[in-house]
């Protein structure tokens, strides 16, 4: 259910309506918007009878959501949300936001090189892994908190703000102390308890969709984070499975119009994973900006040859400039005419 607040009304007749709620046992999401506030609720199993809300002061319509998301939609807030990193680090606000960064950190010289041409190319977030998502259980699954000091390190030396993932419950705590944003990988988007937990962090999500997922399942996903009260989301299209054998995945481009479609949550393009070839990154990553996406994940490596992971889809430091050169001309085309 939701309930839509008068224009005018005040915050006492906002905590009144959230106690009503509270007091029937159900969960209240207080989102202020630009010209009324909605109170989103959660919790319920059935229909709740509206007739306890709509006669409530300052409460303009109680609404049932027929929707499977109820958080994530822009009936719940019409605004767009802007993830706020802090220090002008934003996503979601017209900006166009790159993280980017090695696929792994494999040591301080290859991360500070990576992060050194990521802070002169006027990005503001650097992604690295320390928990590795390997198909093998043989390859290299990351330093662990190592690479996170290495990643905080980086922060205090270049001002960059730091996206790194969290494989399972167990890691969250650990990114939570050095990161800024925790990322959940493809494999774990319907990790339900992983998402309930970083539902309850302070720090942004990142989350990937899911590479057999529906656009339906991913926002669901995104509903079980911000059900338990974190609405700092980004969703990242990272590619899904297809029989296609010229990519590692087929990057969903149409995703974007169609999550902004149904979600006020910003949306960013994965040009990485999403094609799995460096020579197609940046093509796609051009692509990406003009469909309308919020940001670019980018993967960088100053020799991607020797990478320990994601090599064959890592841009090299002269590429990667390339890159931002190019999609922030067509980002300044796409801004300048409001598309
Ligand atoms: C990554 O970002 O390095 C990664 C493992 O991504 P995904 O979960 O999309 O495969
Ligand atoms: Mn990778």
């Amino acid at each position: 259910m939701l309930i839509v607040m008068n224009a005018n009304a005040g915050q006492g007749q906002i905590d009144t309506v959230v106690r009503a709620v509270e007091s029937l046992g159900f969960r209240a999401h207080v989102m202020p918007g630009a010209t009324r506030t909605a109170i989103g609720v959660t919790g319920n199993q059935g229909a709740v009878d509206l007739s306890h809300f709509e006669n409530l002061p300052g409460v303009a319509e109680a609404i049932r959501v027929t929707k499977p998301y109820k958080l994530i939609t822009l009936d719940l807030r019409p605004e767009r949300t802007i993830v706020d990193l802090g220090e002008g680090a934003k996503i979601g606000d017209g900006s166009l936001a790159i993280i980017a960064g090695p696929c792994a950190i494999e040591s301080r010289k290859q991360a500070f090189a990576v992060a050194d041409v990521v802070q002169r190319s006027g990005a503001k977030f650097f992604r690295g892994g320390a928990f590795k998502p390997r198909t093998s259980p043989y390859a290299f699954a990351g330093l662990g908190e190592e690479a996170l000091k290495i990643l905080a390190d980086i922060r205090d030396e270049f001002g960059l703000k730091i996206v790194s993932e969290a494989l399972d419950e167990s890691n969250v705590d650990l990114v939570e102390k050095y990161a800024d944003m925790i990322q959940i990988g493809a494999r774990n988007m319907q990790n339900f308890t992983l998402l309930r937990r970083v539902g309850r962090s302070r720090l942004p999500v990142l989350l990937k969709r899911g590479m057999a997922a529906t656009l339906e399942e991913w926002l669901l996903a995104a509903e079980y984070v911000m059900a338990e009260g974190n609405y700092n989301i980004v969703l990242c299209e990272r590619g899904v499975r297809t029989f296609a054998q010229h990519t590692r995945n087929t990057l969903d481009l149409a995703a974007v119009p169609a999550v902004r479609r149904i979600s006020h949550l910003p949306v960013i393009v994965d040009a990485a994973h999403g094609t799995g070839r460096s020579y197609m990154v940046t093509p796609l990553a051009r692509a990406g900006v003009a469909v309308g996406a919020d940001g670019l994940m980018i993967e960088v490596h100053a020799r991607p040859d020797e990478a320990l992971s994601d090599g064959a889809q890592a841009l090299t430091l002269d590429e990667y400039e390339q890159m931002v050169r190019e999609v922030s001309a067509i980002h300044k085309v796409i801004a300048h005419n409001g598309f």
